[in-house]
């Protein structure tokens, strides 16, 4: 299977919603984990084992699942300014924002288990979901 096929057919397997869900939570810290979630990882199993395919390496997972969930664009990397949460002064509500443009990532949010953390750290983009951003802002 190709990496396009492999998207194709995993979107299938688990469904759209679990299927952007999963993408989401790959890209959503910066840096990014350093391993699957339990849950990601079971769902890669079984999707791995009903189509006998072999399982793949960690990092590979980010070649495979490289793309937008909602535009399937290519995504991109860029360094941004890391914010305080409370910064943020959006009109538009969170679930609003996880459906039309996920990852704009314009700004990356703070972590807050850390104590120290750059100014900047580098972030993968959707150029798409940016130019929805801009549209609603
Ligand atoms: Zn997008």
């Amino acid at each position: 299977m190709t990496y396009e096929e492999i998207r194709i057919e995993f979107e299938k397997f688990v469904g759209n919603e679990k299927y952007n869900h999963f993408i989401l939570s790959l890209y959503d810290t910066f840096p990014l984990k350093k391993r699957l979630l339990f849950w990601q990882e079971s769902l890669l199993k079984d999707f791995f084992n009903k189509y006998d395919l072999e399982t793949i390496e960690y990092e590979q997972i980010y070649r495979i699942f490289n793309r937008c969930p909602v535009h399937h664009y290519k995504l991109k990397h860029d360094t941004v300014t890391i914010i305080d949460g409370n910064e943020v002064n959006s009109t538009i509500s969170y679930r609003k924002e996880k459906n039309l443009f996920p990852m704009a990532n314009i700004y990356a949010p703070r972590d807050l288990n850390r104590f120290s953390y750059p100014k900047k750290v580098n972030v993968v983009f959707c150029s798409r979901c940016r130019k929805v951003y801009e549209e609603y802002h």
